[in-house]
């Protein structure tokens, strides 16, 4: 898996990708990555990125100038031009769609990602015309920078694409199998009064796996009904997950407050 990040801040960029499991990741080559500083495609002496939006408004914009000259750079072609280049192109952008496990998934499945971070008001929108396959959210919020965005969609994709995860632990993570993680411990056995539950200590594997998933199962059903409603519609669950969730939903029945 490739990355390449456009960015008026390499250094944030180059200091997410040196340190931890995506560290070691790039030091062994199953993941590489480019910074690219935009400023470097600016014309003036000055470096000059961003400008006044027409129309008025606060703020300044991303000139597209710099920004086109960037992509160009690292190989992106002008829609216009209609050359496949193997590279997705992605704007970090509040009015992106949605970044899901889902998202996240289909992004991994790329050889190349180009990841443009915006700055100030965000970026000319002629830029995302010539250039952009693909607009993401990390959130219905708004930053002040694109890059804690791009961070979000690299450590979400990197660990997917690539061994630099054990497959395992990404099996029962939250969202496979559209469902949150059970609850999880480790030593002491006891802390703060509170003790591991007896069953992850009775060295019973299926019983254990069995209580994983009714974990999981209550837990998606308490926090986020809307992830067991699309699992229902899409047919995700298993006949196991639907029989404990049958159980789960004639206990709410019961007693809704419980
Ligand atoms: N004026 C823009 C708007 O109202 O949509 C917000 C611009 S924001 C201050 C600056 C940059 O941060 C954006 O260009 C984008 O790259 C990034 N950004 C902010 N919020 C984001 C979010 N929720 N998801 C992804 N990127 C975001």
């Amino acid at each position: 898996m490739k990355y390449t990040v456009l960015t008026l801040f390499p250094e944030i960029i180059d200091a997410f990708f040196a340190l931890s499991i995506l560290g070691k990741a790039v030091n062994r080559g199953v993941v590489e990555y480019q910074t690219v500083n935009i400023r470097d495609f600016a014309f003036d002496k000055h470096r000059t990125c961003d400008d006044a939006p027409y129309g008025g408004g606060p703020g300044m914009l991303m000139m597209p100038e710099p920004l086109g000259r960037a992509l160009e750079s690292v190989g992106v072609c002008p829609k216009e031009e209609k050359q496949t280049s193997g590279k997705k192109t992605v704007y970090l952008s509040p009015s992106g769609r949605p970044f899901t496990q889902a998202a996240a998934e289909s992004l991994a499945a790329e050889q190349e990602l180009v990841l443009l971070c915006g700055r100030y008001e965000g970026i000319d929108q002629r830029i995302i015309d010539r250039y952009i396959d693909d607009e993401i959210s990390i959130g219905d919020y708004v930053l002040s920078s694109g890059e804690t965005a791009a961070m979000a969609v690299i450590d979400a994709t990197y660990r997917l694409a690539e061994t630099a995860i054990t497959p395992a632990s990404l099996e029962e993570e939250s969202f496979s199998g559209g469902l949150l993680e059970y609850p999880q411990y480790t030593r002491p056995e006891v802390y703060g009064m509170l003790a591991v539950p007896e069953i992850l200590l009775s060295g019973h594997h299926e019983n254990i796996r069995r209580w994983r998933l009714k974990k999981r199962v209550e837990k998606t059903f308490a926090r986020r009904p809307d992830l067991i409603r699309r699992g229902i519609e899409t047919g995700l669950f298993d006949g196991e997950t639907r029989s404990i969730l049958e159980e789960v939903w004639s206990k709410h029945e019961r007693d809704p407050g419980d």
